[in-house]
């Protein structure tokens, strides 16, 4: 049944890594600005004159920053790199219209945090429910690859919205670059909170991790790291659906879910 899906949710989606012919079909409107999101932000001259290429070469691509997607109020904050060329780059949501989104929503589906197993476009019908979907970087980077001082200007967007986002018990964040981002975004120190697969962390108040639970109750909020759900890892098995399913479905016990 999921294989059946899968192929129909890659025939003309992209999901299977393949290009969409998008020729002629309009551009998605910019969002609104808000104080966690600015859809003219140029402060990172490269990745601005990059998204100004993306937008010559394909005029129908959303390509501007990426706003974050999923409910108003959340407790589940899901946290991710950065927008991809041919996906979020080119629908304007985060983790859809390529392969890196296929685990994501599935599992998101599986565990009843999402309405669809299935995102295509900024404007189909799926709903988030409890979770929203975050990036360090709004703008999609040259090689999925954002540098260092990128990824610093933009936690102020980051920062924002994770102080916005007051009901959030857990972030989870996928891969190291997101884990990084959350604990600078929280003003905490990396030496503290070590990345891994399945780790999980109390944050604040001196907190602390650990390889095996943290228990309910230690903190106000807590960060569980995540494989990136990219389609290398994936495809090279680095994160199995089942390992994936077993870290949001922790992230949503923690969250009381
Ligand atoms: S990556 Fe973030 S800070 Fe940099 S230009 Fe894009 S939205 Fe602005």
């Amino acid at each position: 049944m999921v294989e059946k899906r899968k192929k129909k949710a890659a025939a003309g989606s992209g999901l299977d890594g393949r290009r969409v012919d998008t020729r002629g079909m309009p551009r998605p409107p910019a969002p609104k600005r808000t104080p966690s999101y600015d859809p003219a932000c140029t402060r990172c001259p490269r990745l601005a004159e990059f998204l100004a290429e993306s937008h010559k070469r394909y005029p129908e691509y959303f390509a501007r920053p990426v706003p974050s997607f999923g409910a108003a109020a959340p407790k589940v904050a899901i946290v991710g790199l950065a927008p991809g060329m041919h996906g979020a780059n080119r629908t304007g949501r985060p983790f859809t219209g390529d392969y890196a989104g296929v685990l994501l929503y599935e599992t998101l589906h599986e565990l009843g945090l999402a309405s669809s197993a299935v995102s295509t476009s900024a404007d189909d019908p799926l709903k988030l429910k409890d979770t929203r979907i975050l990036n360090a970087v709004k703008c999609v980077p040259p090689e999925n690859k954002p540098l260092p001082d990128e990824i610093r200007a933009c936690n102020a967007y980051l920062k924002t919205e994770l102080q916005e986002l007051t009901r959030v018990r857990v972030v989870l964040a996928l891969g190291r670059v997101a884990h990084d981002a959350v604990l600078m975004a929280e003003g905490l120190k990396r030496s503290q909170y070590e990345f891994g697969h399945g780790r999980e962390h109390a944050l604040g108040n001196g907190g602390g991790s650990a390889k095996g639970s943290v228990a309910r109750g230690d903190a106000a909020r807590y960060l569980v790291d995540s494989y990136h759900c990219s389609r290398y890892n994936t495809q090279t098995r680095v994160l199995t659906p089942e390992m994936f399913k077993k870290v949001v479905a922790r992230a949503c016990e923690l969250a009381e879910l």
